[in-house]
């Protein structure tokens, strides 16, 4: 006989408890029941404008019935084989897309299910590289702090942040890090170019410090993420990174699971830099928009073929090159190409930087804003003046987009690293937004940042 209750469960409105996720988050957890454009709806029938496509992954918006229908024609069709064996016309066309719009020397891509994977097969297939080119020794990655590059161990070893490294180093192996040209609180005596000049300078500093030969690779967000609040270096930053990569060995892997897709306004935020184009690229979010699981890494065949010929890379994953993720793909950066979205995110981006910096100079509390296209992120701080941040006890960052939330507006907010290198949200709405989408936007927060000021007050 069966125990199952015949009555109906009741709808469930938010998280029950038995489900839980990273971080602090919010309070409670909303159940999502439907989503269209830049909104999607709760099961209250609460409409919330997605400020930050999610966790800046809903690039192209919510709904799209073409994404929607390839997904049901590919899943009707196969929707799993094993890509050490097999493959499929999905998967072969994703591949050439990702190749075409990263342009000239990106010339293969290795898919995944999402950034931590795509950054762990950029790290593998350098180490590989170094090894069958004759240069064992090579081993170490440096990178920047603060910086994010995944939650699994590989990712998490070159991510910046001190109390990651204190929880979980020793089960990996902590690699050395150097600062990232923070560009809001700059330390005395520097201008932002010298600061971005000195730490590029740093990185050199730090090869030799461990032993040139012994140096793998440095790798860093061309446009930072929630770990740096979309930080953007002064151009000379890159072209000087990229002469002591070149310099030394070393090669250069540009982390733009975040920044790239389109993300930037171009289809690689590196396309802002061409004269200091990374080695390798690790790419995820905006690939598929949220709409499935999907990373890859882009390499070249200089380094690619070599591996091959060694007797294959070894590293992969069961969902590599999984068809239904690549059909998705596809239809992904079909809309972004077709709907020249990248274009939308440049001119979007730029009004909308107007904006907040409107809102700033009204606001006591939004210290800087800043990004590139819709990759932009707003500094919230307890004291303009000095650029004092918040003590921990208050919670600021995490407090605004609990604000925004009740009222109906989704912002992914950061207090990095602790709060060590301040706290900010990620002003990313999706790249399919209007210009009186964007009013709605500001006429959310204005009264989320109206609210928070009186509360501190
Ligand atoms: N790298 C950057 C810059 C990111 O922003 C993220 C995720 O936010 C990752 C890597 C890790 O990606 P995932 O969460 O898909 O594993």
């Amino acid at each position: 006989m069966s125990t199952q209750s015949t009555q109906p469960k009741p709808v469930q409105k938010e998280s029950s408890g038995g489900a839980f996720y990273a971080g602090r988050g919010v309070t409670k957890t909303p159940m999502i029941s439907h989503a269209k454009g830049i909104f999607f709806w709760d099961t209250d029938g609460k409409r919330y404008l997605d400020g930050s496509s999610g966790a800046v992954a809903a690039n192209i918006g919510h709904g799209n019935e073409r994404v929607c229908d390839a997904m049901i024609e590919q899943a009707k069709r196969f929707s799993y084989v094993v890509r050490t064996a097999f493959t499929s016309e999905a998967t072969e066309t994703l591949c050439r897309m990702i190749s075409e719009l990263a342009g000239p020397g990106f010339d293969q891509t290795f898919l995944v299910s999402g950034g931590s994977e795509a950054i762990e097969s950029t790290l593998k297939l350098a180490r590989q590289y170094a090894v069958v080119t004759g240069q064992p020794k090579r081993s170490k990655i440096l990178a920047r702090i603060p910086g994010y590059h995944g939650s699994t161990l590989g990712a998490a070893a070159v991510t910046g942040d001190p109390d990651r490294d204190q929880m979980f180093g020793p089960i990996m192996r902590v690699m050395p890090k150097i600062p990232a040209p923070l560009s809001y609180r700059l330390p005395e005596g520097y201008d932002l170019h010298s600061y971005a000049d000195h730490c590029a300078d740093e990185l050199e500093r730090q090869i030799l410090a461990e032993g040139e030969d012994t140096v793998l690779a440095f790798i860093m967000e061309p446009v930072g993420g929630v770990a740096t609040g979309a930080l953007v270096a002064p151009n000379s930053y890159y072209s000087k990174v990229r002469k002591i990569c070149d310099r030394y060995g070393v090669l250069l892997i540009f982390d733009e699971v975040m920044c790239g897709a389109g993300r930037t306004g171009t289809f690689l935020a590196a396309h802002h830099w061409p004269d200091a184009l990374p080695d390798l690229v690790a790419c995820a979010k905006g690939l598929s928009a949220g709409y499935t699981p999907l990373g890859a890494m882009i390499a070249p065949n200089r380094i690619v073929d070599k591996v091959v010929e060694s007797g294959g890379f070894l590293h992969g994953h069961t969902y590599s090159g999984n068809p239904l993720s690549s059909a998705i793909g596809v239809a992904v950066l079909s809309e972004l190409v077709n709907q020249n979205l990248m274009g939308n995110a440049q001119r979007m981006g730029v009004i909308l930087r107007q904006k907040l910096n409107a809102l700033k100079d009204r606001s006591t509390t939004i210290g800087d804003v800043r990004g590139i296209g819709l990759l932009n992120a707003v500094e919230i701080v307890e004291d303009k003046a000095t650029k004092a941040i918040f003590p921990a006890a208050r919670q600021a960052s995490y407090r605004v987009s609990e604000i925004a939330r009740d009222l109906g507006l989704h912002i992914y907010s950061r207090r990095a690293a602790g709060g060590k290198f301040g706290e900010w949200f990620m002003a990313a709405p999706p790249l399919i937004i209007t210009e009186p989408e964007i009013d709605l936007y500001m006429e959310l927060l204005t009264e989320t940042f109206r609210i928070f000021e009186s509360e501190i007050r």
